[in-house]
Parts: C-alpha cells; structure tokens; sequence
C-alpha cells in the first residue's frame, strides 16, 4: 500500500502515474508479465544465474536538483546499476524502479527522468519490469533494482585475484570527482567533463568480452575511488597490491585542470568516486589479449599497478617511492 501521490503533482494520481511509465516500456521477449501485475514474470536464460543488485539515489546526498536535469538523473539511475551487473561480468536484463517524489514536483521532471532512464535501459538491452511509487516529504529518492545473468563459469567477483596479476582500470579515473568539486566550489564546469559525473557511462561491452574470453580474475566497477575499490578486491581475494601513481590513466582535461602533477589531482584520482570505470585483475600473461578486447570495444584499458601476496595496498609516487596520507574513498558515515 502506498500513500497516494497528492494531486498537485499532476491530477493524474498514483495509478494513472503508472500507467504512463508502462506505456514508455518497450516489451522484450524474456519478460512474461511486465509492469501492472503483482509481481513480474520473467524468463531466465536455460544454464544461467541470476546477478541481483540495487542502489539508492537520494537528494542531496547522491545529487542535486540543481546539478542534475531529470533526463541525465533518469539515466544515472540505471547506469550505476548496470554498472555492478557489467562489474560481475554479467549481462543486465531487467530493471525494477522506486521511485519516492514531493508532490509539487512538475510532471515534467518525471517525463524527462523516465525518458533517460528508458533511453539508458534499452541501450543496455534492459526491460523495466515493475518498481514502486509513493509521495515523499523530504526531496526526490531512487531506487533502482537491476537483474542480469550470466552463466556461472564466466562471472566475475571480487575474490579471484592472485599475487602477481596486472592490475587494470578501463578509461580515465578523477573526472566525476573533478566534476564535482567543481559544482561544489560554485566553479563553472562543461560538458564533456560534466558528463562523467551526471552522466556516465557503464562499462558493459568490454565487462562482457573481458568475462566470456575468461582474461579477468576479479573485477569491481569504480564507484568510491580506485584506492577503495581496488581495496575490495584485495580485501576480498586475501591479498594486496601496489599501485604507480604514474599509470594512473588521466584525460587531458583532468590533468589541465588540476595542474598535474599536483596533491589534488593524485587525490582525485586515487580517492574519488563516481567514474563508474572498471577495474579488474588479471594474469601477466594476457595483457595482449586483453588490449585486444578493450580495443575491440572502443574502451582504453591501462596497466595501474600489480597484485601482491601480502596484504594492503601501497600507491607510489610518481618517483617510485610509497605515498601516504590519503583518505581512501568515498564512504557515507564518515
Ligand atoms: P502493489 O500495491 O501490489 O505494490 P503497485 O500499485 O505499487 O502494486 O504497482 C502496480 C504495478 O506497477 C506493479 O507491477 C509495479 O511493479 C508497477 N510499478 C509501480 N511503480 C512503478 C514505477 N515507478 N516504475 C515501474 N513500475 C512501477
Ligand atoms: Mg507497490
């Protein structure tokens, strides 16, 4: 039971709110039932299993609405979800949307936040299936639910990697931080650089060919920072790891803007979140091949640092000898 979307939001009400979300959702052969019954059906793909994942966008923690148009918040809303299916070497399928508004938001703001999220799901081949929507007191919260598959021998977690392996990273790393503390600061930031952090984009087609050609050993998507993220995956596979500052893959832009080499563009790069990049592990003797891959997908893979058999993870500077002093990510109560 939810609390009724009061009607200054549109004398459309809950019901009728739905209805036209469905209206937008294209249908897809593996969804059965779709959005308006209790619960959707959905046909699993014989020898598959099932990649489950959901995140919270919340306003003002996650985002601002006067950062963030509805059309690239609705595409947000997916991509960080699909992001964790492509970060487990899977491929998303189907999506469930939560959605909690104030009821004097303009109808609009929804059209334009379904119009991305719907644009982002169908270039990931990804079905919306059902979600919740209810009235809010307190700004506009998200929460999307996604669903993927894969079979078991291709998927990929945080716990494979071995001493020795290369550590990579897909793209660039410190442009969504950048792009933050931009806003933040009251800066003018543009696009492209503000679509890494408003708009980004998940690393689904190389995640894919990476996990069905079996190069990576672990792999995680760069949500909290890669010192952080790359700290999972040692955590989880009881090992560490060094990474060179010096690798660390960086756009022009980043690099012009931050006065690289300086402290706040390693910072950035090491301890900011929001890249949405891949990072994963893998043995020294694919390197060829995964290059190969990553061309193949029109995506830059870099060569960051190496695993190691005892735990932590140091970072080196750009002079080879180890850096200290860094926060280590992103993390909510702190
Ligand atoms: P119930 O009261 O059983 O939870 P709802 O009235 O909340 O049912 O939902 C009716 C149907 O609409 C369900 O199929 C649900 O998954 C879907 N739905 C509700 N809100 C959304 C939304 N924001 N996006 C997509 N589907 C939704
Ligand atoms: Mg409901």
């Amino acid at each position: 039971m939810n609390q009724k979307l009061s009607s200054t939001l549109t004398p459309l009400g809950e019901f009728a709110l739905i209805s036209r979300i469905a209206a937008r959702v294209a249908p897809h052969e593996s969804v059965i039932t779709g959005i308006g019954d209790d619960a959707a059906v959905t046909a699993l793909t014989a020898g598959m299993r099932l990649l489950t994942s959901t995140d919270m966008l919340l306003e003002d923690v996650h985002f601002r609405r006067a950062w963030h148009d509805p059309y690239t918040l609705g595409r947000k809303s997916l991509a960080v979800s699909v992001s964790d299916i492509a970060a487990m070497g899977g491929i998303p399928r189907w999506a469930l949307l939560s959605v909690a508004i104030p009821s004097d938001i303009p109808l609009d703001f929804i059209d334009d936040f379904m119009r991305g999220f719907l644009e982002l799901a169908s270039e990931n081949n990804v079905t919306l299936i059902g979600g919740d929507t209810c009235s809010s007191r307190s700004g506009v919260t998200i929460s999307g639910t996604i669903m993927g598959e894969q079979y078991p021998d291709l998927i990929v977690c945080r716990s494979g990697a071995k001493p020795d392996d290369d550590i990579w990273v897909t793209g660039t790393l410190g442009d969504a931080a950048l792009s933050l503390s931009l806003l933040e600061n009251g800066a003018s930031a543009s696009y492209p650089l503000l679509s890494r952090l408003l708009d980004p984009t998940p690393r689904v087609s190389v995640a894919l060919a990476l996990a069905e050609a079996g190069l990576a050993t672990a792999m995680i998507d760069v949500s909290d920072g890669i010192l952080a993220d790359f700290g999972h995956i040692a955590e989880l596979s009881g090992v560490g790891g060094t990474i060179r500052s010096a690798d660390l893959p960086l756009s022009d832009i980043f690099c012009s803007l931050t006065a690289y080499p300086s402290d706040i563009s390693c910072r950035l790069a090491l301890s900011g979140g929001e890249d949405y990049e891949l990072c994963f592990t893998a043995g020294g003797s694919n390197r060829e091949k995964i290059v190969a891959c990553a061309n193949k997908c029109g995506v830059a893979v870099t060569r960051i640092g190496i695993v190691t058999n005892y735990s932590g993870v140091t970072v080196l500077n750009l002079d080879g000898t180890p850096f200290t002093a860094l926060a280590d990510g992103f993390n909510h109560f702190t």
